[in-house]
């Protein structure tokens, strides 16, 4: 037997279904929980909840990135049920912003904002902006204890003149993604916006480097 370098034991050489390992998820968001554990199934991941182990702490996201930020959600998990722990971070970069709203995507436009507020000013402060260029970025961030690996997925687009769309949430309705020209990610079906977030992406950059292990 040998350790991988997730801190799970795997046969020398073995198939990836040796594989054994107990990860928690940095989030207390069970829809995701539960999209997780599904994608994780063939490969022996046991995903646990923060819930299931009755953990309610929520550190302050005090990042200045997305990799800062699900570094801290995973070493808090990690610290409170000392199973490797699996964190993400996500949000939206604006070009003509310097990257904002970036880490602060959730609270753009105050503490409490909502979504719409935000929009409404990400659209304030790109009044008369030619440069309407911006992606989607999601960091996923495992910590084991000693050290951390990331995956990162992307989907690049522009931010529209006018909201359009009801799906989806956040910035969704004034995102174009390059993939689906012509409508906003808010007018697609949820399913194909699934296909080609930034969340999937690094979902499968992730399980990319599972099937290695
Ligand atoms: P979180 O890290 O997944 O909680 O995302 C932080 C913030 O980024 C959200 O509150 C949204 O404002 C924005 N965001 C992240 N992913 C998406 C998305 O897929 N669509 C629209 N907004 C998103």
């Amino acid at each position: 037997m040998r350790e991988n370098r997730f801190g799970a034991k795997s046969k020398v050489g073995g198939m990836r279904e040796q594989v054994l390992q107990r990860w928690i998820l940095a989030s207390h968001n069970l829809h995701k929980a539960e999209e997780l554990r599904q994608m994780l199934g063939p490969y022996r991941v046991e995903l646990m909840t923060l819930a299931q182990l009755q953990i309610t702490e929520v550190p302050d996201e005090t990042g200045n990135t997305f990799r800062e930020n699900a570094l801290i959600k995973a070493q808090a998990a990690y610290a409170a049920s000392n199973l490797p722990a699996l964190a993400d971070d996500s949000g939206l970069e604006v070009e003509a912003l310097n990257g904002l709203p970036g880490v602060h995507s959730a609270r753009f436009a105050g503490p409490k904002a909502t979504d719409v507020e935000n929009v409404q000013l990400l659209l304030k402060r790109l009044t008369n902006q030619v440069n309407r260029r911006a992606r989607f970025v999601c960091v996923l961030c495992l910590w084991n204890g000693k050290e951390a690996t990331y995956w990162e997925g992307r989907v690049e687009g522009k931010i529209l003149e006018y909201p359009r769309g009801y799906h989806g949430f956040g910035y969704d309705p004034v995102f174009e993604a390059q993939e689906i020209p012509g409508r906003s990610l808010a007018e697609i079906d949820p399913a194909k916006k699934n296909e080609i977030s930034h969340r999937a992406a690094a979902v499968q950059s992730m399980l990319a480097s599972l099937i290695a292990i």
